[in-house]
C-alpha cells in the first residue's frame, strides 16, 4: 500500500512539474467503492486523508466504523434526490450535483443541519447517456441557479470523459472542462467558487493534471482491480 501511494505521489509531481504546475496544488481522492473497510483502513495508516464512495448504504457503514480517523469522505456517484439527506450528513464534499431539483434538495437537507454544503458541479461532457451529468451549454444556467441557494457553496466542475484506452484522446475533454471553468470564473457569480476541478482517474490522471485538474480520483491504482 505505501509503495503504490508513494508510486502516485510520485506521478502527481513528475506530471505537475513537467508543466509547470505546483504538486501541492493537486490532491487525489482515493476511491473505495466495493473496497473492504479493513482495506481503506490500510489506505488511512498508510497515508490517505480522502476517500471517495459511489454508493450510500456501502459508504455509511465505512464511515461509521473508520470515523475515528481525521480523513475527508467526497461523494462522487450518482445521487438521487431521496438519498441527499444521507450524503449530506455523511460528505465534506460532493462531486456528482448535475440538475437543480437535487441541489435544492441537498440545500434543503443541510439548512436542517446548519452545514453549508460544498458541491462540485458534474459536466456530462462526452453528453454521453449512460452517463450523469449536465451538459457543457446548460452547465453556467444551473450554476447561476445554485448560486442563491445559501446552504451550498459551489467549488468547481467534476467531470468524467468518455473511456478511450488512449489518454491522450482524453485531453480535448479536459481542457474543454478547464475552459468552461476559466469562463465561469471569469463571470464572477456571487457565491461561486470555481478553484476545484476533479477530474483523471487511474488511466488517464496525468493528463488531467496537464489540464489543470486540482482533485485526481484514483480507484485501481491505489487498490488494485475491482471485481
Ligand atoms: C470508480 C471511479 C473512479 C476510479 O476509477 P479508477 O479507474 O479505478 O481509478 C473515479 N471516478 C469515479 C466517478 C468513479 O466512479
Amino acid at each position: 500500500m505505501k509503495d503504490r501511494l508513494e508510486n502516485i505521489r510520485e506521478r502527481i509531481k513528475i506530471a505537475a512539474v513537467g508543466c509547470g504546475r505546483n504538486p501541492e496544488t493537486i490532491r487525489f481522492v482515493a476511491v473505495s467503492k466495493t473496497v473492504s473497510v479493513e482495506r481503506v483502513r490500510r489506505a488511512i495508516e498508510a497515508g490517505v486523508t480522502i476517500l471517495g464512495e459511489n454508493y450510500i448504504q456501502e459508504a455509511q457503514e465505512k464511515i461509521r466504523i473508520l470515523s475515528s480517523y481525521p480523513v475527508s469522505w467526497h461523494f462522487i456517484g450518482h445521487l438521487q434526490t431521496n438519498k441527499a439527506k444521507y450524503v449530506v450528513r455523511l460528505f465534506d464534499l460532493i462531486h456528482s450535483v448535475d440538475s437543480l431539483r437535487l441541489a435544492q434538495e441537498i440545500n434543503k437537507q443541510a439548512g436542517k443541519l446548519n452545514k453549508v454544503q460544498k458541491i462540485l458541479i458534474q459536466v456530462n461532457i462526452g453528453e454521453e447517456n449512460s452517463k450523469s451529468g449536465v451538459y457543457l451549454k446548460d452547465a453556467e444556467r444551473l450554476i447561476r441557479e445554485i448560486s442563491h441557494l445559501q446552504n451550498l457553496s459551489v467549488r468547481g466542475l467534476m467531470a468524467v470523459p468518455p473511456y478511450y484506452s488512449d489518454p491522450e484522446k482524453v485531453r480535448t475533454y479536459f481542457a474543454a472542462i478547464r475552459e468552461l471553468r476559466d469562463q465561469i470564473k471569469k463571470e464572477n457569480i456571487t457565491n461561486i467558487s470555481m478553484d476545484e476541478l476533479s477530474m483523471g482517474m487511474t488511466g488517464d490522471f496525468e493528463v488531467a493534471i496537464e489540464e489543470g485538474s486540482t482533485l485526481i480520483r484514483i480507484g485501481t491504482a491505489i487498490f488494485g482491480k475491482r471485481n
